[in-house]
C-alpha cells in the first residue's frame, strides 16, 4: 500500500545520503561529508570569544605508504586503509569527525575543544597507529603517519582557510623526519 511504499522510498533516500557521505573502501565518511562538517565547525566557531570551545583539525598521511604497495601489492595497501579507518573511528570521541579524504590522507575534526587538549589524544592516537600490527608475505609489518594539526579560528572564512594550515604543518612533519605531529602554531612564523 501507500504506506509501504512511503516507508521504501525513505529507506532508499536514507541510503543514497549514506553513500553520498561515504568512502567506498573504508566505509568511513568521505571528502564531501568532512567538507560540510567543516564548513559547519567554521560558522560555529567563527564567532568564538572562549578558546575553550573551538574545533581542532588534524590532517593525517600515512608514512612511506607507496612503498607498502610496492613491496606487498595494492590489496595489502587497500587493508591497511581499512584497518586504520577501524582503528581511527573507534579510537575518537563520538563527536569526532573521521573521514577518509585522500588516498592515503585522512582528517579527523575535533569538535569542542582547543589546540591544548586536542595535542595529548593525538599523541596516543599515532602511538596506536604505531601498535597496529600487519603481516604480509610472512613479514611482520608496523606502520606510522604525520599529522598536522590546526584549530579553528574566529578568522576562518572558507574550508580551504584551515586545510591549507593544517597542510603546511603536515608537510612540516614530512620534512623533519614524518612519524609525528606539527601544529600549525609551531611552524608559522617559519
Ligand atoms: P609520504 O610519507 O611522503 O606521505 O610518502 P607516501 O609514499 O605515503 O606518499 P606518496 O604520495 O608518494 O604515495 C601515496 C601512495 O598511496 C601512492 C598511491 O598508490 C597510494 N594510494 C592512494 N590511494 C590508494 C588506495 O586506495 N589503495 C592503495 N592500496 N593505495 C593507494
Ligand atoms: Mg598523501
Ligand atoms: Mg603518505
Amino acid at each position: 500500500g501507500t504506506m509501504q511504499n512511503i516507508t521504501d522510498r525513505k529507506t532508499i533516500e536514507n541510503r543514497l545520503v549514506e553513500l553520498s557521505q561515504t568512502d567506498e573502501l573504508t566505509r568511513i565518511y568521505n571528502r564531501r561529508y568532512l567538507l560540510a562538517s567543516l564548513r559547519e565547525a567554521i560558522e560555529k566557531y567563527g564567532t568564538h570569544t572562549n578558546d575553550s570551545d573551538s574545533a581542532v583539525l588534524a590532517l593525517l598521511d600515512l608514512d612511506n605508504f607507496k612503498a607498502i604497495n610496492d613491496q606487498y601489492g595494492h590489496e595489502a595497501g587497500d587493508h591497511v586503509l581499512q584497518k586504520l579507518s577501524k582503528f581511527l573511528t573507534e579510537f575518537v570521541r563520538s563527536s569526532d569527525v573521521v573521514a577518509r579524504t585522500g588516498g592515503e590522507e585522512f582528517v579527523i575534526l575535533m569538535h569542542n575543544t582547543n589546540l591544548h587538549h586536542a595535542l595529548p589524544p593525538l599523541e596516543n592516537m599515532l602511538d596506536g597507529i604505531r601498535q597496529l600490527e600487519f603481516q604480509f608475505a610472512n613479514q611482520p609489518l608496523s606502520i606510522s603517519a604525520t599529522i598536522g594539526v590546526t584549530e579553528i579560528q574566529p578568522e576562518d572564512n572558507d574550508t580551504s582557510d584551515v586545510l591549507v594550515r593544517a597542510d603546511r604543518a603536515l608537510y612540516h612533519g614530512k620534512n623533519y623526519g614524518r612519524d609525528q605531529i606539527v601544529t600549525w602554531d609551531a611552524i608559522k612564523k617559519s
